[in-house]
């Protein structure tokens, strides 16, 4: 165990060699498919698919903004063809199209389309699920998600949303010069928190290091303990549990000599968290940003601390609250469609989040700049003790409220007491007092049992005049 605070980050392991020798940098290859040949790899499906849609990003992040939009809009024209054709839910909507000519879709008629909203895919049901998925897309499998907003949604992903999920993740690592022998340590949510499974591969298509995966149920101080043991390379994990390892290492002085680098994904980084990560391990952090719904969205610039849109797979806007397109600098709602998903498609998919639009990168990418994701503000729950809690919202909405209370429209928790959450549910039937009692428990498990959880059933959830509705909020002073 190392107490020592350190203050100047020393070189990578992999660059430090004995008597100040470079030790030769690991190389990497693809996992080849044929007998006998190692190296040049032959890749099979998929990891062929992988790095062929790899080796298009190589080319065209350095596209002008102006040809990579041109051609999202290609794509966005066979998306639309095929909703309308197949998606019932789609056929009225699209109606603003009529009369457009292959290859004639502009922004401006792009922007006729209305803006789908969480409501509106509640709704929609299996209306929005295409009656004719390509068969080469593979079969369609159920998903679904709440995100940090307390308003669950049920949607289809396919064999290709998966695979440019993994390509652009082989993007993630290889612009931020991971080394691909190394570690990674990965604590996250896991559907059995007892089944960690043996290491994996986290370098889609190639052979790599080992990934090995902790439950971020764990308590902190057996993450700790579990993080000297591993003594990984790279740690990926969700902020607000990035933020509880901190405060417990900032009164300890525990760090890890290995680390090189922290990964943070699934919630909304706090710029403040780079500053501590700096301060407390030493580290970057770099920071992506995605959504069950659509996948990537964006991720860190190798080069500055903003985001790169993934504008190969995903057309985003950020629009105000007209939906009028914003300027640099301005902040709107982040509206998304994924250009690949044709078994449920989502076409200009408000998914509530609020970005500020960045101006042109100087790394010289024409993919399009998020300055900051500000997501939702998140309150911090008190704990009887005193302690603060830094809910995950994926606990709290989908696997206690979403799964124990099938009627679930929407859901707000809003702390009323130290000890006590009032959980504010709009359900599409009565709940029952069964439903109630078992979701009721799931939540103890997700927060604490230390709370009272007081459920009340009301027709709407009102929105502050900001639009900026809080899914989770305390009501105590600080
Ligand atoms: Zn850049």
């Amino acid at each position: 165990m190392s107490k020592k605070k350190p203050t100047v980050r020393r070189p990578p392991r992999k660059n430090r060699g004995r008597a100040g020798k470079e030790k030769p940098r690991r190389v990497s290859i693809p996992r080849s498919a044929l007998s006998g040949i190692g190296w040049p790899a032959l890749p099979a499906p998929p990891a062929a698919a992988i790095l062929a849609l790899n080796y298009q990003f190589e080319q065209s992040q350095w596209w002008p903004p102006e040809a990579i939009e041109a051609m999202q809009f290609r794509q966005a024209e066979k998306l639309l063809a095929h909703a309308w054709r197949t998606v019932p839910f789609y056929r009225d909507r699209l109606g603003v199209l009529t009369g457009l000519k292959r290859g004639g879709l502009t922004m401006e008629a792009w922007r006729r389309i209305p803006i789908l909203t969480r409501a509106d895919i509640q709704d929609g049901g299996l209306d929005l699920v295409s009656r004719a998925l390509p068969k080469d897309h593979g079969r369609a499998q159920d998903a679904s998600t709440s995100g940090s907003t307390g308003q669950p949604v049920s949607f289809k992903r396919t064999r290709i949303t998966g695979l440019f999920f993994a390509a652009l993740n082989l993007r993630y690592h290889l612009w931020h010069g991971r080394d691909f022998s190394a570690k990674v340590a990965s604590i996250t949510r896991l559907s059995n928190p007892d089944s960690v499974g043996e290491p994996h591969n986290w370098v889609p298509g190639h052979v790599s290091g080992p990934m090995v995966l902790l439950d971020i149920r764990t308590s902190i101080s057996e993450q700790l303990a579990w993080l000297e043991q591993v003594d990984p390379d790279y740690l990926l994990t969700c902020p607000s549990n990035l933020r509880a390892l901190f405060q417990r290492c900032a009164q300890t002085g525990l760090s890890f000599p290995k680390l090189r680098e922290v990964a943070t994904r699934d919630e909304l980084l706090d710029p403040d968290l780079r500053a501590k990560c700096r301060q407390i391990w030493g580290l970057p952090i770099v920071d992506a940003y995605s959504a069950e719904e659509v996948g990537m969205i964006t991720f860190q610039c190798p080069e500055h601390p903003h985001y790169h849109v993934q504008a190969e797979s995903i057309l985003v806007e950020i629009v105000d609250d007209q939906g009028r397109p914003c300027r640099a600098g301005e902040s709107g709602r982040v509206v998304v469609t994924d250009l690949h998903n044709f078994a449920t498609p989502l076409i200009r998919y408000d998914i509530n989040d609020y970005a500020v639009v960045g101006g042109l990168c100087p790394c010289g990418r024409g993919l399009p700049v998020i300055k900051t994701v500000l997501g939702r503000v998140r309150n911090l729950l008190t704990l009887p003790s005193g302690e603060k809690l830094w809910p995950s919202y994926h606990f709290v909405f989908d696997d206690a409220l979403g799964k124990f209370l099938p009627s679930l429209r929407e859901a707000q928790l809003v702390q009323r007491a130290l000890d006590e959450i009032e959980v504010r549910v709009v359900a599409t039937r009565p709940v029952t007092a069964k439903e109630e009692a078992r979701a009721c428990k799931a939540l103890g498990e997700a927060l604490s049992d230390a709370f009272a959880f007081r459920f009340v059933y009301v027709d709407e959830l009102p929105r502050p005049r900001s639009g900026k509705f809080q899914a989770i909020l305390s009501e105590l002073s600080d």
